[in-house]
């Protein structure tokens, strides 16, 4: 494949919330080098950003980085805005950036709870609200074979595996999972496609102090049948491919990308 033909999201403009390390930093260099112009959104990591800027230019896109805290209503708005002040309009929003803040239930304060429900719900809800105000004022024909914009919703394999001392977390993408298939059906007339991204186990900083270890990575490959942990690009791949018109018809859907592991593994006996 030439390298033109690989830029399938040329002239596509993309926000990437957490883009700065991980899985956000991996789809957001992708889609920069699919040819998408991207909003780079970090947090507190301003080197990472740097970093994903550094990787997008030198595929040829341009980027812009953004500080803003998704769970606060004028951040989430200040990232949709960057988009049409900078690249003049919105093609794609990827709700990446989420946090754990681990606890058992019988321990776990009102504040560990409501840290992780902001980040991980309450922030996707923002800025996809955002968006998706946007998408509505762009008008495409219902038999169109193209969407007016795609919302993609990083959740994990948390949504449907229940993970004992991480009520907050898998409450958060369990209810990400509905918010993703409720907005589908709800936005669908606008011709807007939403979908979410569930991983496995991937090598990120979220997830260091298991796989850094030997004991850790042997714990994390009982639960992955195809018997590798992943890495951002898995979900990257995925993420670019999903957003393109290849994938025009899907909508509501949730794609697990964890090597099986939503495939109770105990059970291989
Ligand atoms: P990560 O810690 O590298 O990335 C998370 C990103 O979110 C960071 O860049 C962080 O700064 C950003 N962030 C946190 N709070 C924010 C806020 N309020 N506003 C804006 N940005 C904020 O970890 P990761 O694994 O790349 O996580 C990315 C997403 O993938 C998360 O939603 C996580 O739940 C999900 N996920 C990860 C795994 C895994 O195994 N790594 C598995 C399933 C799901």
């Amino acid at each position: 494949m030439s390298k033109l033909e690989n830029k399938r999201l040329k002239g596509k403009v993309a926000v990437v919330t957490g883009a700065s390390s991980g899985i956000g930093q991996g789809i957001a260099i992708a889609m920069g080098k699919a040819g998408a112009n991207v909003v780079i959104n970090y947090h507190s990591d301003e080197e990472g950003a740097k970093e994903t800027l550094r990787q997008i230019e030198k595929a040829g896109s341009k980027g812009v980085i953004l500080q803003a805290d998704v769970a606060k209503p004028q951040d989430a708005q200040l990232l949709i805005d960057t988009a049409l002040e900078n690249f003049s309009k919105l093609d794609i929003l990827v709700n990446n950036a989420g946090i754990q803040q681990d606890q058992d239930f019988l321990e776990m304060s009102l504040e560990e709870w409501q840290k992780v429900m902001d980040t991980n719900l309450t922030g996707h809800f923002l800025c996809a609200q955002a968006a998706a105000k946007e998408f509505v004022k762009r008008k495409v024909k219902p038999d169109e074979r193209t969407s007016v914009g795609n919302i993609v919703f990083i959740s994990s394999v948390h949504d449907i595996i229940p993970w004992a001392g991480r009520a907050n977390y898998t409450s958060a993408k369990a209810g990400l999972q509905m918010l993703m298939k409720t907005l589908a059906q709800e936005l669908g007339k606008y011709k807007i496609r939403v979908n979410a991204i569930s991983p496995g186990a991937i090598k990120t900083s979220i997830n260091q102090e298991v796989w850094q270890t030997k004991e850790g990575r042997e714990k994390m490959l009982k639960q992955i049948p195809y018997g590798r942990i992943g890495e951002p690009e898995d979900i990257a791949k995925v993420a670019t491919w999903l957003v393109t018109d290849e994938a025009d018809y899907i909508t509501g859907t949730t794609i697990y990308v964890d090597g099986g592991m939503t495939l109770y593994p105990s059970f291989d006996e």
